[in-house]
């Protein structure tokens, strides 16, 4: 009787475990949010030649890669352009700090990377070595335009609006990075990111 009771509590354990690893906390309030898909070595062409350059930028070997489509800081659930919910579209604006700079983006997807194993037994043998692991943000970013709106007399709405300009240009951020979620409106104009009040969502 008691081996059934214990392979109930395993049992339990195992479903807590799976249903918990959909989130993965990878520092203090930075969180992976939903499954990782792994991408083999030859299916990296399908993240992009200048994702994959960017990312090299970081990190300049890996051994295993996965991507993922949401990722929550600080309280904030951020998505990502390859997480095609309706309720999501436009959803994946940001501000990031590196280097005391802050820059804009829009993310088009998130990576982790294992670093690879060097270890000479380890290429014929299954690998248990301890690998690290770093998780980025995938920007394309956007540069803040050089003709802003004129402040109608300091009226504060205005200094919540930015004018930037889209780029071709990628990058790739650290998780933690990420500081603010901004609302893309693109109209004739020009394309414009309104701060939103940073709140903590419900997924
Ligand atoms: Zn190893």
């Amino acid at each position: 009787m008691a081996s059934s009771k214990s392979m109930k509590m395993s049992l339990l354990v195992l479903c807590l475990k799976s249903s918990r690893s959909k989130t993965e906390e990878i520092e203090p309030g930075v969180f992976v949010l939903g499954g990782l898909q792994k991408i083999s070595n030859n299916q990296e062409q399908s993240i992009g030649k200048s994702e994959l350059r960017a990312l090299r930028r970081e990190v300049p070997t890996w051994g295993k890669m996965w991507s993922f489509k949401r990722c929550q800081v600080n309280g904030v659930v951020y998505h990502s352009k390859v997480y095609k919910r309706v309720t999501a579209r436009n959803n994946f604006t940001v501000s990031f700090t590196t280097d005391k700079q802050t820059g804009y983006g829009s993310i088009l997807r998130y990576v982790k990377v294992e670093e690879k194993c060097h270890q000479a037994q380890c290429i014929d043998m299954r690998c248990n070595c301890h690998l690290e692991c770093s998780f980025f943000a995938l920007l394309k970013i956007l540069i803040v335009h050089q003709d802003q709106l004129p402040k109608l007399r300091e009226k504060a709405v205005v200094g919540h609006i930015i004018r930037v300009e889209e780029t071709s240009k990628i990058v790739a951020v650290p998780l933690q990075c990420i500081k603010e979620k901004f609302l893309l409106v693109s109209i004739s104009s020009g394309i414009f990111l309104c701060h939103l009040a940073n709140r903590i969502e419900r997924d």
